[in-house]
């Protein structure tokens, strides 16, 4: 039962699908997704129109020879030549005129709409004016191409019930009803039918992998925007705890945010001591120092988003200073659209504000809020601890500690490497015989980090209930250091059982964004001597340290998370390849299935008309089958979904497999292939089956571009440690022929795809044709394989010469085994 409605759900997608193969509902770029396709039609577009007027060119030449004599011209040949002839020298201008002035891309699917129509056209009056069944497959031809050609829907629908109506016009009224006349109608509405099915197929594929592409721009963009303001972060935290210099820490850091975000000013206003103004004590640029020479201030509650901000308290985020009355323009800074402004706080003392603006409206998002939070902390803290430590001696010392613990924290992401290094360096100002810190886990406090602990006694795994008026509640509730010289005076003391007895004590609030107390630092002597105030405040410098180290691995943490969906949407479209690449094989399978049983059909056999007829769909459908697969593994070389699997691989039987393959092909075209000088035992790491499709490729072109009578030579041989940068050695193979060359300019382009030099003959003409042209993706397959297995591609060639065949060779050249893959997480995400 379910299974029907899967299956039922899974038709009606697919139907819904065909229906509206352009319909794709979600967060796009439209404009940018049509862009696209154009530009895909585009790029087809050239070599089509100029094949197809070269083939009407040579389509009224050959009617010009049939004419008979001129008095008494041949009914057909004489019109067919204008029709031809014309259609050619319109294809052929619209050709030149494109190669002048690029053709925009809004009027590609038009281009090729008019040009498909075009080429209906001289179809149908030819077979209007000859009545010959035969000619009639040209329609299949014309039904499939174009379905594999166009990508608006429309013009593909129109131009096929045009082209279909006018022949099922002719069959009826003006061609005998004889058996091949009505049979050919079945095979024409099949193959429309599966013209549009190929259609709607391509039009699907390209529209969603455009959606995939789009997606992993954004995210792209979006991580490494936060890996900056995270670098950024780390950067801050220790320009802050290691000058203890004010106003030099304060530039630093304004300079710092501006350059790394790119912002167009950032301020740092201070209360003065009235507390009713705020003064400029830092900005950027020749403006920040102008306001700071000129003691700008704004009033408390009375002027600006600054002033604002540090009556409430609260961060203020203007998306368009334009439209907020709070806002008071300086000439200055005239340029500002969006301003942030965030209080800089310390518990709950006010110190000033930081103030950032951009010249975009609507510059800063939810998490440039966040991030900017964090740093208005570190900084708050930074200008307490200047404020605090004004005596020489303790400056330096502490800045000495403060130094190498920061020093720590932008080196490190490792947690319990910063949190080790906070408390050893405190304890070497302030003495204590036991130190924790302790991070708040519903109601429970559990150590983080410890020193000093009695062996054995674990310390990671002691947890510590909160009580209602304990310690920790005292100071969550204070927001400030507490000292308690005596513990056995205090009845609420929670003696940990296994450690030694405590006398005297000090606590210090971890404190976070939003003044948030997540734990506390610890300090235990069992002496009763009692800590100093001055001693509270070098604690407070190192727990402001460790609430940093926590705050930085939870956003690294955020970060990381990051990546990992961006690797899961890469896996989701490599299933979205392989998904693609079976829905596009059905139909042609179906196709190449029924022709084939055509072909074997006693009663079709018996008439030759049709036995051509029939073998030529089965051709063609097994073209489209092979340029189907080409795109499919372009597609897959280009975003990198390309999965190797690394053998021991013989190269002698790989040449000797390709030579087997094109036996017959060489035949027809009466060449010579050789296999010269294979080394015996010639064997590398590599992927037999992607290696042999590099061979391929490049022996079908050396047969399609080398004339009647040529040879093709296979060879390979060792190379030693060091040859071609290779370290530890590999292999060469080449692949020579007596053919026509390539021109010294084209010879880096033709490993671009699409890429075709010169001429082209049809595209559906057979495959190893003389210089009969493929999709253009044959040496871009190769190259991509050969990369993908550390290796080099390249061609050599005197030139291009169809007289005198020049010839080319090309090398491929492998390492022993593919280079150690490293994988590039960048910011060393995932470590
Ligand atoms: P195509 O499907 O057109 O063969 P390829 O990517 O295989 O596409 O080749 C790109 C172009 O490089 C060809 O159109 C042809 O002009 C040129 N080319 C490739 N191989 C040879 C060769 N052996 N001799 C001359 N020209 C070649």
């Amino acid at each position: 039962m379910s299974r029907l409605k899967v299956m039922g759900a899974y038709l009606g997608r697919v139907i819904r699908g065909l229906l509206a193969p352009g319909k794709f509902e979600g967060d796009y770029d439209r404009q940018a997704m049509e862009r696209a396709l154009q530009l895909v039609v585009l790029e087809g577009l050239n070599q089509a129109v100029l094949a197809l007027g070269l083939m009407f060119v040579f389509l009224a030449y050959t009617h010009y020879q049939a004419v008979p004599t001129v008095l008494f011209p041949d009914k057909i040949e004489i019109p067919m030549m204008a029709v031809n002839g014309i259609s050619g020298l319109i294809l052929i201008g619209l050709r030149i005129w494109t190669s002048r002035r690029s053709l925009s891309p809004e009027y590609a699917n038009t281009t090729i709409g008019l040009v498909g129509l075009l080429v209906a056209i001289n179809i149908l009056v030819h077979v209007y004016l000859s009545l010959d069944p035969m000619l009639s497959i040209y329609m299949v031809l014309l039904f499939l191409g174009s379905g594999f050609f166009f990508l608006s829907t429309p013009w593909y629908v129109a131009l096929t019930l045009f082209t279909g109506g006018v022949w099922f016009l002719i069959s009826l009224f003006r061609a005998p009803q004889t058996p091949t006349w009505i049979l050919l109608r079945y095979v024409l509405g099949i193959s429309a039918v599966i013209g549009y099915i190929v259609h709607a197929t391509r039009v699907r594929t390209y529209r969603r992998l455009e959606i995939m592409r789009q997606e992993q721009v954004r995210q792209q963009e979006e991580l490494k925007r936060r890996a900056i303001q995270l670098q950024t972060l780390i950067q801050v935290a220790q320009n802050v705890s290691s000058i203890l210099d004010l106003d030099k820490v304060l530039n630093e850091i304004a300079e710092l945010v501006k350059e790394r975000f790119g912002y167009y000013f950032v301020g740092i206003f201070l209360l003065d001591e009235s507390g009713n103004y705020m003064v400029a004590r830092a900005g950027t640029g020749s403006a920040g120092r102008w306001l700071v020479e000129q003691g700008f201030k704004l009033k408390v509650g009375e002027e600006g988003i600054i002033g604002w901000v540090a009556q409430h308290r609260r961060t203020a985020c203007v998306n368009d200073v334009t439209l907020d009355p709070r806002y008071v323009s300086v000439d200055i800074i005239s340029n500002t659209r969006s301003e942030l402004v965030l209080p800089l706080e310390v518990g709950t003392n006010l110190l000033g504000v930081l103030d950032v603006q951009s010249e975009r409206a609507q510059a800063f998002s939810e998490d440039d809020v966040r991030v900017f939070e964090s740093l208005a902390d570190q900084v708050a803290i930074a200008i307490q601890n200047a404020q605090i430590y004004s005596g020489e001696r303790s400056r330096r010392l502490l800045s000495e500690m403060l130094y190498e613990v920061s020093r720590a924290l932008s080196q490190t992401l490792d947690l319990n490497v910063v949190l080790k290094l906070v408390l050893d360096s405190l304890a070497r100002i302030v003495p204590f015989d036991r130190g924790s810190l302790m991070l708040q886990e519903g109601n429970d406090l559990v150590i983080v980090a410890a020193r000093g602990f009695p062996p054995g006694s674990n310390p990671t795994q002691i947890r510590v209930a909160i009580k209602s008026d304990d310690v920790y509640q005292t100071l969550r509730r204070s927001n400030a250091p507490l000292i308690v010289p005596d513990v056995s005076k205090r009845p609420d003391w929670q003696h940990v059982p296994g450690l030694p007895l405590a006398r005297s004590w000090m606590g210090v609030p971890l404190i976070q964004a939003n003044n948030e107390i997540i734990g506390m630092l610890s300090l235990t002597r069992e002496t009763p001597t009692p800590f100093t105030e001055e001693q509270a405040a070098l604690a407070t410098a190192f727990a402001s340290q460790a609430a940093i180290a926590l705050r930085n691995a939870q956003l690294y943490d955020q970060l990381a998370r990051a990546y990992e969906q961006l690797e899961r949407l890469d896996r989701t479209k490599s299933d979205f390849i392989t998904v693609a690449s079976h829905e596009l094989r059905t139909p042609i399978t179906i196709l190449r299935g029924f022709s084939q049983i055509l072909t074997k059909n006693e009663k079709i056999k018996s008439d030759p008309t049709l036995l051509e007829m029939a073998e030529g769909i089965y051709d063609g459908a097994i073209r489209l089958h092979e340029i189907v697969n080409s795109m499919l593994d372009m597609a897959k070389i280009d975003s990198n979904m390309l999965q190797l699997r690394f053998v021991p691989t013989a190269v002698g039987s790989l040449l000797k497999t390709t030579a087997e393959t094109f036996a017959q092909a060489i035949k027809e075209r009466k060449q010579t292939l050789e296999l010269e000088s294979v080394p015996e035992g010639l064997i590398i790491e590599g992927d037999p089956e992607a290696l042999a499709k590099v061979l391929y490729h490049l022996t079908l072109n050396a047969i399609k571009y080398t004339p009647d009578g040529g040879r093709i030579t296979l060879g390979a041989r060792a190379l030693a440690p060091g040859e071609q940068g290779f370290a530890d050695g590999g292999v060469e193979i080449w692949v020579r022929d007596t053919g026509i060359g390539i021109a010294p300019q084209y010879q880096s382009l033709i490993f671009t795809k699409f890429y075709q030099t010169g001429e082209v003959a049809l595209h559906s003409s057979g495959k190893t044709k003389f210089k009969g042209g493929g999709p253009g993706l044959g040496l871009a397959i190769a190259k991509g394989i050969v990369d993908a297995h550390g290796g080099k591609l390249r061609v050599e060639s005197p030139g291009y010469d169809e007289v005198t065949c020049p010839g080319s060779t090309f090398y491929v050249c492998l390492p022993q085994r593919p280079a150690s893959k490293t994988l590039e997480t960048s910011a060393g995400a995932g470590q």
